[in-house]
């Protein structure tokens, strides 16, 4: 005889799964652990779980008789095959009501798709993106979930009470909204993630190669922008990795090979903005230049043939440059933001779902890595006006980039004729050039598209009317 007594289950006990469920125990809940091998329900339970509430099953039946209802699940397994197979079996396992929450890396229409298949079978299906890697998990993740809405009052006492907290305790989580919507909020977090990093490394590209700065001294600079609007998780580990010393006393940096690697939720972001024609150009940059990085072996051998400017030794003034790098990465940072925002509206659209932007700010505020002072300030814009139609229109932000737009230009310009690459750094710039013009060439793109292939045009003076021109004068 087993009795109904475990508050909501949790199903694949790698590191994530594990830290999870010690988070939720902390907090007061029964969790009932399963996984596949089974025998790791037992190593969990007499190692890591040793002395919490944490009850194990030995099945998948013998974990929904466990549950109290509406029977909760949490899937934390390999995103893709395993998460459909579970759902499968847990199907006829389950009554109508009950919930199936998948906290993995899950691709955005998997989670649509699996909605709207388990709402033909009467069941709840939640896709939570979960951000903050293990130490996230175990103390206090940022949590994205969206799907059905119905399951929201079940989850949100337990989801709410185990993500990271913020300024009065505010929690890092909360509804996202219908479908896949928690899921795509978690890639575009992982596409923005990409592009912090990157607009990080061109600051320390620029420190290295143009100021001659040595690692102790960049890692000071980092720790006195820690403590500016730049204050992030991002900016604090880059300070602690510059200081870093290996067991032989010189810096470690150095010495890590220049060739990135990438598990995809980046380049998914990147793919999104193409597919709904929104311009993350940052986010896109800072994917092409992982992958620019890792042609290491091609590019040591175009070094060898092809030249950069005559290179001239830096002799402005150096304090000032810094300001400058910093002020640089601001304003390219708030149009990175804008950008993610921007794809976040458009997918909004084309789905149907309302996505509350302030609530998605604060999510992201604590627990993930994209963590930030910065994000509450975002909060307070979409706080102010929901409708906001780009960041880049509220006063904060409007006059944070007014203030750094000379520092920016500055660097842009130094940096290419020093033949230093910064992909993000100047993408950003052009964007912001792009937007705030009345007047864009397209005029031409629209004449050369009717000349060659009769797409037509609109007049300025008469949008809505497409007209076409004989160009040549001919046929
Ligand atoms: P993982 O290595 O992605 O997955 C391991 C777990 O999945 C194990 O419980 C494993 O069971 C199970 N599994 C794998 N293939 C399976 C299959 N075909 N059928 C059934 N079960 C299968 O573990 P993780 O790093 O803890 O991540 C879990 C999820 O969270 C992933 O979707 C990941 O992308 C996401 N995530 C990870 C992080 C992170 O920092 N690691 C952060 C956020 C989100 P067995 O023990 O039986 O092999």
């Amino acid at each position: 005889l087993t009795m109904a007594q475990a508050d909501i289950a949790l199903i694949g006990l790698a590191v994530m799964g594990q830290n999870l469920i010690l988070n939720m125990n902390d907090h007061g809940f029964v969790v009932c652990a399963f996984n596949r091998t089974v025998s790791k329900v037992h190593d969990f339970l007499n190692n890591e779980a040793k002395g919490t509430k944490v009850i194990g099953a030995e099945s998948l039946e013998d974990m929904v008789s466990k549950l109290k209802k509406p029977r909760r699940i949490i899937l934390l397994v390999k995103a893709g095959q395993a998460v459909d197979d579970f759902i499968d079996k847990l199907v006829p396992l389950l009554d109508s009501g009950d919930i199936i929450i998948d906290g993995g890396n899950s691709e955005y229409r998997d989670t649509t798709r699996r909605c709207k298949s388990l709402q033909e079978k009467k069941l709840l299906f939640v896709g939570s993106g979960v951000s903050g890697g293990e130490e996230g998990a175990r103390y206090g993740p940022s949590l994205m979930p969206g799907g059905h809405k119905e399951a929201w009052p079940h989850i949100k006492d337990i989801f709410q009470s185990i993500a990271a907290k913020v300024g009065t305790g505010e929690p890092c989580c909360d509804w996202v909204g219908d479908e896949g919507a928690g899921h795509f909020v978690k890639m575009v977090h992982n596409g923005i993630e990409y592009g912090d990093m990157q607009l990080i490394c061109e600051a320390y590209h620029l420190m290295k190669d143009v100021l001659c700065m040595d690692h102790d001294e960049m890692a000071q600079v980092f720790e006195e922008w820690n403590k500016t609007e730049l204050d992030s998780f991002l900016i604090e580990i880059t300070a602690n990795i510059l200081k870093f010393k290996d067991a032989d006393g010189t810096h470690l940096l150095p010495k890590i090979r220049d060739s990135a690697g990438q598990k995809g939720t980046g380049k998914w972001t990147a793919i999104s903005a193409l597919e709904y024609g929104t311009p993350v150009t940052l986010i896109g940059e800072a994917v092409f230049a992982r992958c620019l990085s890792s042609l290491k072996e091609e590019r040591v051998n175009a070094s060898r043939s092809l030249a950069g400017p005559q290179r001239v030794k830096f002799s402005g003034n150096k304090a000032q440059f810094l300001e400058d790098i910093k002020k640089a990465l601001y304003a390219s940072k708030i149009i990175s933001y804008a950008q993610g925002f921007m794809l976040l509206r458009q997918a909004a659209l084309e789905f149907g779902w309302s996505l509350n932007y302030g609530a998605i700010a604060l999510m992201w505020r604590g627990g993930c890595i994209i963590r930030s002072v910065f994000l509450g300030k975002i909060k307070e814009a979409f706080d102010q006006n929901p409708e906001l139609q780009n960041l880049l229109l509220d006063d904060f932000f409007c006059k944070a980039v007014q203030d750094c737009q000379e520092s920016w230009r500055r660097v842009v310009s130094t940096g290419v004729q020093q033949g230093i690459p910064m992909p993000c750094f100047t993408t950003a710039l052009s964007f912001y050039d792009g937007y705030r013009h009345e007047m864009l060439p397209a005029n031409l793109l629209q004449a050369q598209r009717d000349y060659f292939g009769a797409h037509t045009y609109e007049l300025l003076s008469n949008p809505g009317k497409f007209i076409h021109t004989n160009w040549t004068g001919h046929g």
